[in-house]
């Protein structure tokens, strides 16, 4: 391996100095390694020969062979075509040429045999051919095979360099190295069935079969996911050896007491199981960094809780954050509500906090005599020091950069366990790899009871009824949100803006109090017109998207999201899980304009469709790629995957990932000999990327 990467293309059969410097500019190919692993986006089907008759339908390029029966000129000048008649004795097809007629007319004759190649259009009732490769028909010419399609600029191929000059040169490349060094471990390649490296780079740029070409896919994919997950759970096995967690084995009084005397209503199966999981790790003499993912509503909060218990039975104290004001607020009401009866007492701090209360929780905190500290960014402030901190849990994790997270760990000399919740779930293969170092636990339940919210798509023309239908709710005393995804209007767009929906709404409903926030306003204001909405003080909200996260007013029972195809998946799942939080039948309703583009129709009716937020993040992984998914950016993993998806090769990253922990069970530091070349490789393959091993 270590030659070709080193290895410049200009050496090669077939590229010499000028073309090295357009492949190096258009496709940043500058070695003999680069070129390899420059892989077709797809193949052709050259080992079956159609016939005429069989054409139907959508097909894609496919080879005929036959005779021109005959040629004809049309049109002058730069509009001059030459159209063909093309017979193999089961029908006729026509083809046609838009330049280069003349040398074309040239050089074919009526009554030779050829084979053409090319995909067949249905035109005015027709099929016909443009531009198809021709060549002479050989009876005892090899078979040709699959060949793959290379991604090419407008520059190449002004410069005469096609798809089929790039396999041209990866064919002299092939030949002209002996044999690719395997990467993989035997006992890997053995137990998973898996193609050698050097079969597989072949098969990749010239399969022999389908069959030989799917296992080279499925070869080189592992291989990608297998060094990525082999890289990520390095970093997560030896910071678990270097770095030792509170060993927390007690359950004890507060737990028990809460559960069987102060827990508000039975807990879900689901909630269960993630409590085992908190609890075991928290007793394993390791630092935990869990990843508790759950949909909205399916019942965090509690969890969080249960998990607070457990610190303190051991003595220590705990911290829940949160990303904004609003949303400690409610933590502090809900939780304090919980565990003030249980003798555990709890308090708030915020940037809103008077020094006066500052000074007394500061004070608490480290005299211990405070057990829970909730609150937002204020609580990581280097003024704020506990007793002995023994857990963190962040709500909704997005909202904070790891640089955040890692604060929390320098407010005791041993880390306290993190626990980070999220209710944007990811995809669990993409959680495997963004999150790799986290352990994950997914509450995939909701509570009892729930009425899933129906959500329809609207246009704009059936605003009216859509107000008849708000009139209804409100009559009935139900609250309403209104969510504009802008403040002000832009010149360009013709989005309907908050401030105009604001006087619109108050007009369409003048016997009802409407409120409304967005994030340009003040936190003390904002907080002011969300308390109107909490306390029912008003009923409709017109707001923006700050709503979007954590709100609890189980009375709202309709989202109307306006310009709804302006979201994506991820927050309008969000805004619509601000409803459905009562016993009563909620509604989302996604307002849009008629035209809409086909991916964008298909976001909206995937929310019309399902309530589950997991395939809802199946589905916007799909859509816009792993590497656009929240957190992915600041999760520090460089997402430049060459041929495996991380949206579709859920199976074979769960293979990878058992393979590299296999290895890293052994020889968790990658220092055995028979690891040399592994840990070689890694270093190769991750030279660009900053060590992000301690962050999280
Ligand atoms: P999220 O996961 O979105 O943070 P919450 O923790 O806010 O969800 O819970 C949503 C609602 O469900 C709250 O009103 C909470 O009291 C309720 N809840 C949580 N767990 C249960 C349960 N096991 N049974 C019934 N209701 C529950
Ligand atoms: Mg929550």
């Amino acid at each position: 391996m270590n030659d070709i990467v080193h290895l410049d293309i200009k050496y090669l059969k077939g590229v010499g100095p000028k073309r090295a410097e357009l492949l190096a500019k258009e496709l940043d190919i500058h070695t003999y390694y680069d070129l390899l692993y420059y892989l077709p986006f797809r193949y052709i089907d050259k080992t079956h020969i159609h016939k005429i008759n069989e054409i139907s339908g959508e097909m894609p390029s496919i080879q005929l062979k036959g005779h021109f029966i005959t040629f004809a000129e049309q049109g002058e000048g730069a509009k001059k075509r030459l159209h063909a008649l093309f017979g193999d004795g089961t029908g006729t097809i026509e083809v046609v040429w838009f330049n280069s007629v003349k040398r074309m007319k040239e050089s074919l004759h009526t009554g030779k045999e050829y084979i053409i190649f090319g995909k067949p259009t249905l035109f005015n009732s027709r099929y016909s051919i443009s531009h198809p490769e021709i060549e002479d028909f050989k009876p005892d010419a090899e078979p040709k095979g699959l060949r793959g399609v290379y991604t090419l600029t407008e520059k190449m191929r002004n410069r005469a360099v096609s798809s089929r000059t790039i396999q041209q040169l990866e064919e002299n490349l092939l030949s002209s190295i002996k044999s690719i060094e395997e990467t993989l471990p035997k006992e890997i390649l053995e137990r998973n069935k898996l193609m050698g490296l050097h079969d597989a780079l072949n098969n990749i740029h010239k399969p022999r079969s389908i069959h030989d070409l799917q296992r080279a896919q499925l070869r080189l994919k592992f291989d990608e996911l297998f060094f990525l997950q082999l890289n990520i759970l390095r970093f997560a096995k030896s910071r678990s050896i270097k770095i030792v967690g509170f060993q927390f084995t007690r359950i004890g009084e507060h737990f028990n007491n809460f559960y069987n005397t102060a827990l508000p209503f039975e807990l879900t199966e689901a909630q269960k199981r993630v409590i085992k999981e908190i609890r075991k790790d928290m007793g394993s003499g390791r630092q935990m960094n869990r990843l508790l993912q759950g949909d909205v509503g399916s019942g965090k909060t509690l969890v969080a809780v249960m998990s607070t218990l457990i610190a303190l039975d051991n003595g220590y104290q705990a911290c829940i954050i949160a990303p904004t004001e609003i949303l400690a607020t409610q933590h502090y009401t809900t939780v304090s509500e919980m565990l003030t009866k249980i003798g555990i007492k709890t308090a708030l701090l915020t940037g809103s906090t008077k020094k006066s209360e500052r000074d007394i929780i500061h004070t608490q905190l480290l005299s211990g005599e405070l057990d829970i500290l909730i609150g937002t960014h204020a609580v990581l402030e280097d003024t704020v020091n506990f007793h002995n901190l023994g857990l963190v849990v962040i709500d909704e994790q997005h909202r904070f950069g790891v640089a955040q997270r890692a604060k929390m760990w320098k407010k005791n000399s041993t880390p306290p366990h993190i626990l980070v919740m999220t209710a944007t779930p990811i995809p669990r293969t993409l959680a495997m790899t963004v999150y790799g170092d986290l352990d994950v636990s997914v509450i995939d339940e909701l509570p009892p009871g729930r009425k899933p919210v129906t959500t329809v798509l609207r246009f704009d023309n059936h605003r009216q009824s859509v107000y008849r239908f708000i009139g209804e709710q409100l009559k009935l005393g139900r609250q309403i949100y209104i969510v504009y995804p802008l403040i002000q209007e832009s010149e360009k767009s013709d989005l309907r803006n908050l401030e105009d929906g604001y006087e619109i709404i108050k007009e369409t409903f003048p016997s009802y109090r409407v409120c409304f926030v967005h994030g340009k306003m003040r936190p003390a204001e904002k907080d002011y017109q969300m308390q109107l909405f909490v306390s029912h003080k008003a009923d409709i909200l017109v707001a923006t998207t700050v709503i979007e996260v954590g709100v609890n007013v189980p009375n709202a029972t309709v989202m109307v999201i306006e310009n709804a195809e302006r979201f994506g998946l991820a927050q309008l799942h969000q805004l619509r899980g601000r409803v459905g939080r009562g016993a009563d039948q909620s509604y989302c309703i996604l307002m849009s304009h008629q035209k809409l583009s086909k991916d964008t129709r298909h976001r909206l009716n995937v929310m019309t469709e399902t309530n589950d937020g997991f395939i809802v993040a199946e589905e916007d992984m799909k859509l816009r790629g792993p590497g656009d998914m929240e957190g992915t950016q600041q999760s520090g993993i460089a997402f430049n995957l060459k041929i495996s998806n991380l949206a579709h090769d859920g199976q074979i990253i769960q293979l990878a990932r058992d393979a590299a922990s296999e290895i890293l069970d052994k020889d968790p530091e990658l220092r055995l000999p028979e690891n040399k070349k592994l840990t070689q490789q890694l270093a190769f393959l991750f030279r660009k990327q900053a060590n992000w091993s301690l962050i999280s």
